[in-house]
């Protein structure tokens, strides 16, 4: 399959990782739109948000189970933020879920 968090997640493309466990990989973004911006992704290649399911969504509550943990350990002291882009009209390009962890200054108001 040709998705690049899948490569990501089997080590063909290398990432700098700063959480792995058997459900998910997380690791720096490779262009960081905030001082710290980490890519949380689940090890189950799911294309979207919109592909979620009540027997998928596991991976997502799992992710964010751990979430807190990640910020912490990257010294997000102060708050951070998570985005799921959606779709083309909502930003995604690369089509395996994913969640953006973005912080390490105040990120100012979006919504
Ligand atoms: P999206 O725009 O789909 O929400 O987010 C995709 C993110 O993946 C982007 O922030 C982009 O910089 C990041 N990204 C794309 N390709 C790679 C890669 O090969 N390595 C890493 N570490 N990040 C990537
Ligand atoms: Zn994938």
């Amino acid at each position: 399959m040709d998705c690049i968090f899948c490569k990501i997640i089997d080590g063909s493309i290398p990432s700098k990782k700063v959480y792995e466990d058997d459900m998910m990989l997380a690791f720096h973004d490779i262009e960081p739109a905030a001082p710290v911006h980490v890519v949380m992704v689940p090890k189950a290649h799911i294309e979207s948000a919109d592909a979620l399911n009540e027997e998928n969504v596991k991976y997502v509550a799992h992710i964010f189970s751990k979430a807190g943990e990640i910020a912490k350990s990257l010294g997000l002291k102060n708050g951070y933020r998570i985005v799921n882009n959606c779709g083309p009209d909502g930003g995604q390009t690369v089509f395996h879920i994913h969640f953006h962890l973005m912080g390490g200054k105040q990120l100012g108001t979006m919504v």
